[in-house]
């Protein structure tokens, strides 16, 4: 038959099953006699392998491989498996199961739960285009190896659990589409340097996640949530869609956030453009293709570089070492509106950050500070509302104490000494004097870094 000669396996005499034959039989473990199945499960308990390829797996005859299998601490002990092109038929319970040798589950199909919370890979483990049609559960499991999960397709419709997974070889997710959320809150990469391209038609959380060596992030996804990360050898996002929240991260060494104008994959390009319809059919400045930063709140952003991004609605409250944070190329700002405002003075071109914006659309900011300013309502005024965001919202009185230190600053004939003197003489949530400082490297048509 051409599909044998394609699978590459002795397969089942069953019509249409692709399950590899026992060794001493014509069918496959599904469909074996119960002689035949029962001398099979006893090898898998003297040797700990199991060649289940092909095999259409039922949740009964998974339970019998597991309780059949060598134990260790009490929890099954797999010395390699074979499950490619396997289906798991209902939900596949491999949940605190080691699998010590080599795992392979390339092009296998879940249909149901794929359960794998606490699961110890020591040598690698391969998912390779194998298809979850709904929940993906990896929660705290280990891979010693590594892990590959190259073109699989998370298709449920809820999220792929991968919180505080321990990947120790490499992690490849490489062209790896996500139907909903991926979450990988807490993980830790120690080998990894590449990450995606990946399409998650949802958010990516990296909440707390450690990447060990210097990474490259590219993902299509309609958030990014990476939050008190850490990147210690730096970190390159190249992102699409995305409205990207990046609080109390450090990213003190060189890296840079881009956004990028295709997928680096033609096959994510693809499925992309499928979800994008999706994404573009939410209100107007909800998504866009180019990246939205919205908060870079309490941030080290020493090392970091911005292209191609909008910063229209991000916050920076609390952010440090803003002065040595580099805007470069497509890097976009809200603008103020034009008004007449003191003395005749004409306002407007002036780019404004998110807290400035949402301050001056406060109605319930100070009068005496109001006075100063352009107005807060009217034709091309403040009023906007706050900005969208995912952020949670400031009180009235610490945002009037930033504004109140921009405005004097603004206000001053002197000029600054020094961007980074600027930043400095600010308390750290006072980041409204960001406008000034990006006014003044704007009109000089330079970059926004402490030597300007
Ligand atoms: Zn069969």
């Amino acid at each position: 038959m051409a599909e044998q000669a394609e699978i590459g396996w002795p397969t089942c005499e069953q019509a249409g099953c692709i399950g590899i034959r026992l060794a001493a039989a014509r069918m496959c473990l599904a469909h074996a006699s119960e002689e035949e199945t029962a001398d099979a499960l006893k090898l898998v308990g003297e040797t700990g392998a199991i060649d289940a390829r092909g095999v259409s797996i039922t949740p009964t005859l998974l339970e019998r491989i597991l309780t059949a299998a060598p134990r260790r601490k009490k929890k099954p002990l797999i010395k390699g498996c074979r499950f490619e092109q396997a289906t798991f038929t209902g939900d596949a319970q491999f949940g605190e199961v080691t699998f010590s040798g080599d795992a392979r589950f390339g092009e296998a199909t879940f249909t149901g739960l794929a359960w794998f919370d606490r699961a110890t890979f020591t040598g690698d483990a391969w998912f390779n285009q194998a298809t979850f049609t709904r929940l993906a559960v990896f929660g705290m499991a280990t891979f010693t190896g590594d892990a590959l999960f190259d073109v699989a397709n998370f298709k449920g419709p809820g999220y792929a659990q991968f919180g505080k997974v321990t990947f120790n070889g490499k992690a490849w997710f490489y062209r790896t589409a996500f139907s909903g959320d991926a979450l990988f809150g807490g993980a830790r990469f120690e080998q990894a340097r590449q990450f995606g391209p990946l399409l998650a038609a949802g958010r990516l959380e990296l909440d707390d996640v450690q990447f060990a060596q210097p990474v490259q992030i590219e993902v299509s996804a309609a958030g990014l949530c990476c939050r008190r990360a850490r990147f210690p050898s730096g970190v390159q996002f190249r992102l699409r869609w995305a409205r990207v929240v990046l609080d109390d991260t450090d990213l003190a060494a060189p890296s840079i956030l881009a956004g990028i104008p295709a997928p680096s994959e033609e096959i994510l390009a693809g499925r992309e453009n499928e979800i994008a319809t999706a994404w573009q059919r939410l209100p107007a400045g909800e998504l866009s293709e180019r990246p939205q930063l919205v908060s870079l709140q309490r941030v080290n952003v020493a090392g970091l570089g911005l292209s191609n991004v909008s910063a229209a609605d991000c916050r920076f409250a609390g952010a440090h070492n803003l002065d040595k944070l580099r805007l470069e190329s497509g890097v976009s700002f809200a603008t103020a509106p034009s008004q007449w405002g003191l003395g005749g003075r004409r306002w407007g071109g002036r780019e404004v950050i998110a807290e400035e914006r949402a301050w001056r659309a406060n109605p319930d900011r100070p009068p005496g500070l109001a006075a100063a300013g352009p107005p807060r309502t009217g034709r091309g005024g403040w009023a906007t509302g706050s900005p969208a965001c995912w952020t949670r919202g400031r009180s009235p009185g610490s945002t009037g104490r930033c504004a109140r230190d921009a405005r004097t600053s603004r206000m001053s004939r002197a000029p600054p000494t020094s961007t980074t003197a600027r930043w400095r003489c600010v308390a750290p949530a006072h980041v409204a004097t960001a406008t000034p400082a990006i006014s003044l490297a704007r009109a000089r048509g330079d970059g926004w870094s402490a030597a300007s």
